[in-house]
């Protein structure tokens, strides 16, 4: 069971709107998220800056507090002490002196330097029970801030699915009618006509590959994407993601080459592999200006199938490399808004290699390229079960 952002009514999964409040869960969430801050630790006034001297005044202040030294006394020590220091070069100690220069007795002394230490060991014991007070309640705080927080943005990744599905729905009756109107099957079409078709075409795939993204991102992000691992041949999931990319390459006068090595076979998940795999060779294409090239490469090495794509893009800086799998992250300055997408692709390509517990290697350079890299166990078919 989820709350309600707005008025904490018990709402389910399924729900879009509060029953209660009438809330619109998704945007309630997003806005409570926004509002969302552990609230910042400021000293009160009362527990300004703890400083122990305060409760351990020092040695001749605290003799001369007690009545065993007179304030002369204490500054006679004082100069004698400095005295010393300037022609020894060690400095004695003030108890010391003030015992020499016969102002207090040995016994005296011995009594209030003890008295000052159990003093100071209270202080310290109980400077750190406050501390370890305020990292319990400070850790309560960050742990409640946690809880909060994935509760909203289940509610959002809800949203997010929800809303995707139902544009889903209309936009495949859309390509299925523009698919038959395309192949001349609702009558022949002018070369104007079927122009127009093509661009819609394109279009509404495009639209299709943006809903698909953002509903496996909500299916990820509640955790109910399946992986199903399982021995895979590589051959095959390579050859759906190029036969997919390569028409997108030359539309763009990109030059797409492939070196794969036939016959692996990986254990994973085929299909997510196959999505990983188009979706950084998509990325290549898109962030890869006219005459420009982009190649992908398979082989294995060592008991491991290695996976890379590269191309000869615009390239990222270092300092962006590791923010491009936040979800909803575009570079500013990457043009991405011209070519779109949802800034949700590599966030989703990097939970489908991490649920393989697989990295994913980034080597970019602004201006020059970008290789995306990783690889998977290899492995070999099952042998069929004897009949
Ligand atoms: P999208 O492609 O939908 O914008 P991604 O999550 O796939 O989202 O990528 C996030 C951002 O990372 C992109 O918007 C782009 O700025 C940058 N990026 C990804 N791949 C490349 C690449 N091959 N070359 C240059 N920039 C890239």
């Amino acid at each position: 069971m989820l709350r309600c952002p707005n008025c904490d009514a018990e709402v389910s999964i399924e729900e879009r709107y509060c029953p209660q409040c009438g809330v619109h869960l998704g945007m309630a969430a997003a806005m409570a998220e926004r509002k969302l801050r552990v609230p910042e630790q400021s000293p009160a006034p009362e527990e300004a800056p703890f400083a122990l001297e305060a409760l351990v005044p020092r040695l001749g202040e605290r003799l001369v507090q007690e009545g065993l030294i007179t304030p002369a006394q204490l500054e006679q020590a004082l100069a004698h002490q400095r005295e010393l220091a300037e022609k020894q070069g060690t400095p004695k100690r003030l108890g010391q002196v003030l015992v020499e220069l016969g102002f207090i007795s040995r016994e005296d002394l011995d009594r209030v330097v003890a008295e000052q230490i159990a003093q100071l060991h209270e202080a310290l014991y109980q400077a750190n029970a406050k501390l370890e007070q305020k990292v319990q309640e400070r850790t309560r705080q960050l742990q409640d801030a946690l809880e909060r927080l994935s509760e909203l943005q289940r509610l959002k990744a809800n949203f997010i699915a929800n809303i995707s599905h139902e544009l889903r729905t209309p936009l495949t009756h859309l390509i299925g009618y523009l698919d038959l109107l395309g192949d001349g099957f609702l009558g022949d079409l002018n070369p104007d006509q079927a122009k127009a078709i093509e661009v819609m075409q394109r279009s509404a795939d495009r639209l299709y590959r943006l809903i698909e993204d953002l509903i496996s991102f909500s299916l990820l992000s509640r955790g109910e994407l399946v992986i199903r691992m399982a021995p895979t041949l590589v051959d095959s999931v390579v050859e759906r993601a190029v036969e997919v990319i390569k028409p997108r390459a030359h539309a763009k006068s990109v030059t797409f080459s492939t070196d794969v090595q036939q016959g692996l076979w990986v254990f994973a998940d085929g299909e997510k592999i196959g999505w990983v795999l188009q979706h950084l060779l998509d990325n290549a294409v898109k962030f890869t200006p006219a005459g420009g090239q982009v190649w992908l490469r398979v082989w294995s090495d060592d008991g491991r199938v290695y996976f890379s794509v590269e191309d000869t893009g615009i390239g990222i800086s270092q300092e962006d490399i590791d923010k491009i799998f936040e979800p909803f992250f575009q570079l500013e300055d990457s043009g991405s808004r011209r070519y779109g997408g949802t800034g949700l692709g590599l966030a989703l390509v990097k939970q489908i290699l991490d649920a393989h517990k697989v990295d994913l290697e980034v080597w970019s350079e602004v201006g020059k390229g970008s290789r995306f890299s990783f690889s998977l166990p290899e492995t070999w078919p099952q042998e069929d079960p004897a009949p």
